[in-house]
């Protein structure tokens, strides 16, 4: 019982919370409202001929999945259009995602620019890994676009940004380094994992690839890994035939979660991110803490750079520190607070309607030295919160009982 279902193709000019829930693939026969999940390792050609095509340009045709599955195609193409991109290619996780930059755009003797206070992970990519197959990489201030200018040198290929970064969000100007990297006939990556596109397009802003994990907030619910690089049809072009031959490809049954996951991508960003402002202005009038990192504060020293390229919003995720006379003693009071947590999670994944508590110098930063740690400005009393969807009462209950012990 099959019924002809064929849809007709969306008119130009839609908003992106439009595209966000209709960008899609075809139906099936069967009608399905909601997308299809195609779980299958391959796909049945229905003739030699055809299966010839299929195998010679994947993009014509579905053969097998490490090349091609209409879940992940479903899930691509949303994305692109919500990013403002031409294409996204998916990947198994957002490490994976950078691993493959590295893999087709780099070569031995390539210079990359990249700030120095990234995800932690990947600061290890380019710095040890990418190391070892002869590409150098130098590490910069993540505010400062003149010292980015500095370390260009004749065979720098790319430079590669993340803002806000994680845990002090830190805010890095994108259209500053775009200038600087065309300029010097480089690209300019930027990872959007912590701003999405609901409030930061840094495609428009003028980088020339944009990274994701998709397990953060495309997901939303803390359900799969997932990543993805979006940009030109020419730039993707070249980084799919890699990513299909090195199996970095997501699984469909992830795609069509994180598929799913973008529908309501806008709502709980904005709204995550109106209670992540709540909680920071909160937390700045209580005598415990130190000192609170948000962009979303005035006193944030890039405030006003995040506020015009962040559509107005700080994001979901905030930091704040607690005072110790020792680091001993900064440590304890951190760990007191999080052990007093009744209502949040003590976890380290962030984007997640349930709000995840962290301590990042014993956790994403738990290798570096103290000194290291000291100077990345991640102190033993630094907290992170990335704010969910629980009410606000409860959260600010739920800290409270852990500063005032
Ligand atoms: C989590 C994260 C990544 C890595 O993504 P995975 O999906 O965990 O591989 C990269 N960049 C940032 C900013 C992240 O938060």
């Amino acid at each position: 019982m099959t019924q002809p279902t064929d849809t007709l193709p969306l008119p130009p000019g839609l908003h992106p919370d439009t595209l966000a829930v209709r960008t899609t693939i075809p139906r099936s026969g069967y009608g399905e409202h909601s997308e299809a999940l195609y779980l299958t390792s391959c796909f049945v050609q229905p003739d030699s001929e055809t299966s010839a095509r299929n195998f010679a340009s994947p993009d014509e045709g579905y053969t097998y999945s490490r090349t091609g599955n209409p879940s992940v195609t479903a899930f691509e193409q949303r994305l692109a259009a919500l990013e403002g991109a031409q294409r996204a290619l998916a990947t198994a996780s957002g490490m994976s995602a950078i691993l493959l930059l590295g893999l087709a755009l780099l070569k031995q003797g390539d210079h990359v620019i990249c700030s120095r206070s990234m995800f932690g992970s990947t600061m290890r990519l380019f710095g040890t890994d990418f190391a070892r197959f002869g590409v150098q990489t130098s590490f910069v201030s993540q505010t400062d676009p003149a010292a980015w200018q500095a370390a260009v040198r004749p065979d720098t290929r790319l430079l590669f940004a993340e803002t806000p970064t994680n845990p002090l969000t830190e805010v890095c100007d994108i259209a500053a380094l775009a200038a600087i990297a065309h300029q010097a006939g480089a690209l300019l990556v930027v990872d959007n994992c912590f701003a999405t596109p609901v409030l930061q397009r840094p495609l428009a802003l003028g980088a020339d690839l944009v990274v994701h994990s998709g397990t953060k907030f495309l997901d939303g619910q803390g359900r799969v890994m997932a990543g993805a690089v979006c940009g030109s049809s020419e730039l993707i072009g070249q980084l799919s035939p890699v990513a299909r031959a090195a199996g970095l490809t997501l699984s469909p049954f992830n795609a069509w979660v994180v598929h799913k996951g973008l529908e309501t991508l806008s709502l709980r960003v904005r709204a995550q991110s109106e209670a992540a402002l709540q909680l920071a202005r909160w937390l700045e009038s209580q005598p415990a803490v130190e000192r609170v990192y948000y962009p979303g504060l005035p006193s944030h020293p890039q405030h006003a750079l995040a506020m015009q390229q962040q559509g107005g919003l700080g994001g979901a995720v905030l930091a704040f520190s607690l005072p110790g006379s020792t680091p001993d003693e900064a440590r304890r009071r951190a760990f007191h607070l999080i052990d007093s947590l009744r209502v949040c999670s003590i976890a380290t994944n962030l984007g997640d309607v349930k709000t995840i508590v962290s301590h990042p110098a014993s956790t994403s930063h738990g290798r570096l030295s103290e000194e290291q740690r000291q100077a990345a400005g991640v102190t033993q009393g630094l907290i992170r919160v990335a704010v969910g969807l629980e009410h606000l009462d409860d959260i600010r209950a739920d800290l409270l009982r852990g500063l005032q012990g």
